[in-house]
């Protein structure tokens, strides 16, 4: 149907990126984007208008996004055509803009198009061999001075690398190593880096990147207490187990994987280093403010915990303890700790205590004639309690309670 509509408008219409790599690979990948050799604005809007939706335009960049009636979206963008300059005496290359669009993309496995124009459906655009980098399972640099223009595609090379097995190309993986000897991480914005390192620790094996980010003397350039000495190594692996584990619980809600991680790689950091290490990635003040006062809490449910093992263990006390942890701080407690039964505790806080609530509310209790004030939280606090440690409490029983 895109297709048709390219045709009406007389512009060509191509899938791009991820899209069409996962497409060769197999994989599914539901985020279509396309890039239109004309106005992607103008096209967005007959989108919106032929299947029903909203528009998004962002005019600086001539892209547009189409919010379809089902919430899902659409990216649309124009062609780029980015103009280099020839010495006088060369003639001018002459690019079709999909090309030039191609070009300025990361990795030939990324700079493929796939054309949807009816008369030209399904035609595979390929100008750099991305498809035989799919096949020999390599991750290439479209030219020289790729990592030079935009150092943040080598977190992408080892992102990508990882996730689907591939190795990076020798050329490649040389001008990797030159653009870190070229100290060229310096320069670049904290909010560029973090962005990446966010996606990179989002998937499944953020270890084996971190790793070479490592073996690249990346994690250095970025943070000089930034290492993974086996120690530190150990930590982390522990939090991706625990990571993966509770993703396949497939429990609400599903955490940031970044601040575990973040919390691993801080471990035994001082307050002030973590402070460079927050600035030197441009935390937002939420962020900064999640990680710091997550490791406060931390240390206090650590030595809470400690104690709680050595006393009588009521369930309602590891609730307690837990409860106002935030759920990235409850997984990388789970990852800390050593012993089997800490760990069992964690777990069984996680998958059922922490859903459990009490079947009474300041209503039930304004209706008993209590008058409200900093009471009501002790009696919901009491009954919650007793509610966790006597297996039925039936609501009657928790009324009954709050009365007394
Ligand atoms: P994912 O499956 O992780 O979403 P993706 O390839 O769709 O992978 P995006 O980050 O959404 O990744 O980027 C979309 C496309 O934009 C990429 O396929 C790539 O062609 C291009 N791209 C993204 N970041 C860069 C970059 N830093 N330099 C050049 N091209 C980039």
């Amino acid at each position: 149907q895109v297709g048709e509509l390219a045709r009406d408008k007389g512009v060509n219409v191509y899938c791009v990126g991820g899209f069409v790599r996962d497409i060769l690979l197999h994989l599914p990948n539901f985020d279509v984007d396309f890039v239109v050799e004309g106005d992607a604005i103008a096209f967005a809007r007959a989108m919106a208008r032929t299947f029903g939706g909203r528009v998004r335009e962002h005019r600086k960049f001539k892209t547009a996004v189409v919010v379809l009636e089902s919430g899902e979206k659409i990216d649309v963008a124009t062609a780029r055509l980015e103009y280099y300059e020839y010495p006088a005496a060369l003639p001018t290359v002459e690019l079709s803009s999909i090309k030039m669009d191609l070009f300025r993309r990361d990795f030939t496995i990324n700079a493929l198009a796939v054309q949807v124009n009816p008369d030209q459906f399904g035609r595979l655009v390929d100008f750099f061999g991305g498809q035989k980098d799919i096949k020999n399972k390599t991750i290439r640099v479209l030219h020289s001075l790729s990592f030079v223009e935009d150092p943040t595609r080598i977190i992408r090379a080892i992102r990508f690398a990882q996730r689907f097995g591939f190795s990076i190309g020798g050329q490649t993986e040389r001008l990797i190593k030159n653009a870190v000897e070229l100290n060229i991480f310096h320069k670049l914005s904290g909010s560029r880096i973090f962005h990446e390192i966010r996606l990179m620790l989002a998937e499944n094996k953020p270890v084996a990147c971190l790793k070479e980010m490592a073996r690249f003397n990346l994690l250095k350039a970025i943070h000089p207490m930034l290492t993974m000495d086996p120690a530190k190594q150990q930590i982390l692996e522990e939090i991706e187990k625990v990571v993966a584990w509770y993703r396949l619980l497939y429990l609400e809600p599903s955490p940031c994987p970044w601040l575990v991680y973040l919390l691993g790689l801080c471990a035994g950091f001082n307050d002030a280093q973590v402070q460079v290490l927050v600035r030197r990635l441009n935390l937002t003040k939420k962020q900064a403010c999640l990680l710091t006062s997550l490791r406060h809490s931390i240390r206090k449910a650590i030595e809470d915990l400690f104690r709680w093992e050595q006393g009588k263990q009521a369930t309602s006390e590891l609730f307690f303890i837990l409860e106002p942890l935030a759920l990235e701080g409850v997984l990388y407690l789970m990852a800390r700790s050593r012993k089997e039964s800490m760990r069992k505790h964690i777990s069984l806080f996680l998958t059922q205590l922490r859903t459990q609530t009490i079947d009474i509310t300041g209503k039930d209790l304004q209706a008993l004639g209590i008058a409200s004030g900093p009471i009501y939280g002790q009696i919901l606090r009491a009954v919650t309690a007793a509610k966790l440690d006597n297996d039925s409490l039936s609501r009657e029983e928790q009324l009954r309670m709050a009365r007394e």
